[in-house]
């Protein structure tokens, strides 16, 4: 059994501080990560900035016309499909919870495009509820290190909500992100800096194994 307090402090230590772009607005941290599916940062951010300086709030997202929704986020992957799920969701916040993102997982998820990754972070960085929200870089760290084995992002939430105390969920998801776009990544991970590696199961028994067979030729 690894212990998940040693391995989760030591990636904490080396990991930069995740920047979001808005912290006080559940609406707006809901309307901008679902901008950031499949988009990198800078876009989403860039394209969250510029609705939120024009429509400010739900009300004024809903009465937005979806072709000046398109052409602001033309940047964002999917922008088509997301321009009418944020308009769609602006609407049954205003007419369905009376303006008020809901802060249950349940409700959240009954929202157009809104997943349980989507409806964690809400909680988490919008209402400060611990909730664990998997990516695909909470997906792949974990299971590299071999904290977990599952085979779906729904599997490792509930596999990780059995072993991150509370006091760590808030933060977690984004201290992995940084984890993993930094030395984790998806293709050659830095296994040679990183101060996991003896608890690490991919570091033994790929990285490790490779370098030996490299060795040999
Ligand atoms: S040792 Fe390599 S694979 Fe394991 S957590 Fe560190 S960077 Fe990722």
């Amino acid at each position: 059994m690894k212990d998940f307090e040693t391995i989760y402090l030591r990636i904490r230590e080396v990991s930069p501080e995740h920047h979001f772009e808005f912290t006080d607005s559940p609406f707006w941290i809901l309307i901008t990560t679902i901008l950031s599916q499949r988009t990198k940062d800078a876009v989403t951010d860039a394209a969250a900035r510029s609705l939120y300086s024009k429509y400010h709030d739900s009300k004024g997202l809903e009465n937005a016309s979806p072709a000046d929704i398109k052409a602001i986020i033309k940047n964002v992957g999917f922008s088509n499909v997301k321009s009418e799920r944020i308009i769609e969701i602006a609407k049954i916040i205003n007419h369905e919870y009376n303006g008020i993102v809901p802060d249950t997982h349940d409700e959240l998820i009954k929202l157009p495009g809104t997943g349980s990754k989507t409806a964690n972070i809400v909680l988490t960085q919008g209402f400060g509820i611990p909730a664990i929200a998997v990516d695909t870089h909470v997906f792949r760290v974990t299971n590299r290190i071999g904290l977990i084995q599952a085979k779906d992002p729904d599997h490792a939430e509930e596999a990780l909500k059995k072993i991150i105390p509370e006091k760590y969920q808030i933060e977690f998801n984004p201290v992995l992100v940084e984890f993993g776009k930094n030395i984790c990544k998806p293709v050659s991970p830095k296994c040679d800096i990183c101060p996991v590696s003896e608890f690490c199961d991919y570091y033994h028994n790929v990285y490790v194994m490779a370098k030996k067979v490299r060795g040999k030729n």
